[in-house]
């Protein structure tokens, strides 16, 4: 059987496009409810903020992205929101990191669908379609901007609530809002592409849909983090959004799988997460990682060392269990018979080392 997939349905890409955010959202204004814009807490005070087409009846909510988004957060946004108008927004438009897109759709879920965010962890547990949404980001790399889920830590497990309703229904992709990210997070989440890429190549899941984008994304990363280019911004905006379309159709890998154990029990964001996985991963994904190392070198980023040292037993089996428990990233890494090839001793071994 053939996943059908949906798609974010439109695009506007360039640099100054956000200025045209406003007429695109004109036609979406109905006689309730207002707008809700979403920004990341980092514009507090800049000029971005200011250029938001805020109207009579819209709101503004800043959000703080120092802790990656939990379910509890976004079902105090939702009562915020109803508690500031009893109509339900005519949109609502995220503005920020991967972080920050990640609220944006969950909040524009739960409008519409009752109960906790933590009640839709999982695949297609979404029953009604989410008020209209735009994704604006301002940090490339995640493909949160095209994904159809939304990655929440709730009570229980970090899991995305995946569904096509999770999808939004228009980005804007200004590469002059990547201006003034710094260096490490611009490297960090930038790698969370370029891992996606070569995951996705190197894996079993691998088809032409997934090579066509994922080859492509791999181009403009060697382009941004090891050539100088003036309007490397562009095409690191356009590396995401391929990446993302390349993961759509097949899967990541074993250091996804790893960084979830690390994230979980030790807290670790998921592009620096990522980066300090896939440094040990020379086993798996050799030409990759030798590259990596280059890039790193290029940008004189220092990974955070021996993460895992201080750990009891107990926190290495957790971050065991919880890496070994995505099953479909393993298989897509070493193939159907992934249990045998990947004991938890051998897992436990990679994750000692980061
Ligand atoms: P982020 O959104 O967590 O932001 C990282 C930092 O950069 C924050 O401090 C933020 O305030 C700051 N920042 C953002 N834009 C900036 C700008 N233009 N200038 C200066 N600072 C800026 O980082 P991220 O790596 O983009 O996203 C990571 C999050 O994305 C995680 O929560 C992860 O779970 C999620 N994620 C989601 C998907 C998906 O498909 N939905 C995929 C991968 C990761
Ligand atoms: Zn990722």
């Amino acid at each position: 059987m053939y996943r059908n997939f949906a798609i974010v349905p439109r695009i506007i890409f360039g640099r100054g496009s956000f200025n045209q955010l406003d007429e695109i959202l004109a036609a979406r204004r109905t006689s309730d409810g207002g707008m809700v814009f979403i920004l990341d807490d980092v514009f507090q005070d800049r000029e971005l903020r200011g250029r938001v087409p805020l109207h009579e009846g819209d709101r503004l909510l800043l959000v703080n992205v120092d802790d990656e988004p939990k379910t509890s957060y976004i079902d105090a946004l939702v009562a915020e929101i109803k508690a500031g108008d009893s109509r339900v927004p005519a949109g609502i438009i995220g503005i920020g990191g991967g972080a920050t897109l990640d609220i944006a759709k969950a909040v524009a879920l739960l409008l519409t669908n009752p109960g906790s965010a933590a009640d839709y962890q999982g695949w297609d547990l979404i029953k009604r379609p989410a008020v209209y949404k735009v994704g604006i980001p301002t940090l490339s790399g995640t493909g949160a901007e095209i994904s159809r889920t939304t990655v929440l830590t709730g009570p229980e497990k970090k899991l995305g609530i995946n569904s096509d309703y999770t999808l939004y229904d228009q980005i804007v992709l200004d590469p002059e809002l990547l201006a003034g990210v710094p260096t490490d997070q611009w490297f960090y989440t930038g790698m969370d592409c370029y891992i996606h890429d070569v995951e996705s190549l190197q894996g079993t899941y691998l088809n032409e849909f997934s090579k066509a984008y994922g080859e492509k994304s791999l181009e403009l990363c060697r382009q941004v983090f090891l050539e100088e280019h003036p309007d490397r911004d562009d095409k690191l905006m356009m590396a995401s959004y391929f990446g993302g379309m390349s993961i759509a159709y097949s899967q990541v890998g074993a250091c996804h799988a790893l960084s979830y154990g690390l994230s979980f029990v030790l807290g670790i964001h998921h592009g620096i997460g990522c980066c300090i996985a896939f440094n040990q991963l020379d086993e798996f994904y050799a030409e990759g990682v030798a590259e990596f190392r280059q890039m790193m070198a290029k940008h004189d980023i220092r990974l955070p060392q021996q993460v895992t040292a201080g750990l009891s037993d107990d926190q290495m089996e957790q971050m065991v269990t919880v890496a070994l428990g995505l099953a479909p990233l393993w298989e897509n890494c070493l193939g159907k018979n992934w249990r045998e090839l990947m004991p938890r001793e051998r897992a436990r071994r990679l994750l000692s080392r980061m």
